[in-house]
């Protein structure tokens, strides 16, 4: 199958499974409007950022990588409607953060999101040293890959035994198979660095799937923290 296939049985799934409303398609366009590169999870696959956390009854999740909080919209709607739920959202780009403040009103989610701006290495301390601050149930990690082994760390700092992690990009059409250093972009070598980190890591089981579809060819590692 190629590519064009992939975008059909996608859109096949979205219109059958998905269904994308009004308020995700909103602020898919603003995203665009307002220049940011078109790089959100898929509607099939926010879906099942979605489900993940109504499996595992997520009530914190920590997003590291907001855009325009196309992905944050559907974590945060996956949480019950009480005080203790809640989507931290990690995001360096004060534009981005901007806009994804914006769709994120227009959700009425609000009081459910509190995206934190700057640079998540520099914020994910300041998290962990908040007092009595709770464990995340999931942390989804979509930003910088050249930081995901330190992102992973932090994560594994901020979760629970059962807390999930979702790794995304893990595939890139393949690169992540690149063993020569040389040959490797500075998002490949991330990467590689993270698996070899999970690999040998007695705190998570783990696994990957790689994906096909409007997005092209990618996949994502899921964790279970031990
Ligand atoms: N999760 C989003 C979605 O699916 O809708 C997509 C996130 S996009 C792939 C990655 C985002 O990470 C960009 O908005 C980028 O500005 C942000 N980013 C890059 N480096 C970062 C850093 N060091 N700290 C925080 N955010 C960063």
């Amino acid at each position: 199958a190629t590519q064009a296939t992939w975008t059909a049985v996608d859109e096949y799934y979205q219109d059958l499974y998905v269904k994308e409303d009004a308020i995700l398609d909103a602020a898919s366009e603003t995203a665009a409007a307002a220049g940011l590169p078109p790089i959100s999870v898929s509607p099939t696959q926010g879906k099942f950022l979605n489900l993940l956390c109504k499996i595992v009854q997520a009530r914190r999740v920590l997003e590291i990588g907001t855009l325009a909080g196309y992905s944050t919209i559907w974590l945060a709607r996956a949480l019950p409607d009480d005080q203790a739920s809640k989507v931290v959202t990690l995001e360096n780009n004060q534009v981005h953060a901007r806009v994804a403040q914006r769709n994120i009103d227009h959700a009425g989610l609000s009081d459910r999101v509190d995206i934190k701006v700057g640079p998540a290495l520099d914020i994910l301390p300041t998290i962990a040293k908040e007092e009595g601050h709770k464990p995340f149930d999931v942390i989804f990690i979509d930003a910088d890959k050249v930081n995901n082994k330190h992102y992973y760390e932090w994560a594994l700092t901020l979760a629970r035994p059962g807390s999930v992690i979702v790794m995304d990009n893990v595939v890139r059409d393949g690169k992540v198979l690149e063993t020569d250093p040389t040959k490797q972009d500075p998002s490949t070598q991330g990467i590689r660095e993270f698996n070899d980190a999970v690999a040998r890591d007695p705190r998570v089981s783990a696994t990957a799937l790689q994906t096909v579809g409007v997005k092209g060819y990618d996949g994502f590692a899921l964790l279970l923290v031990n």
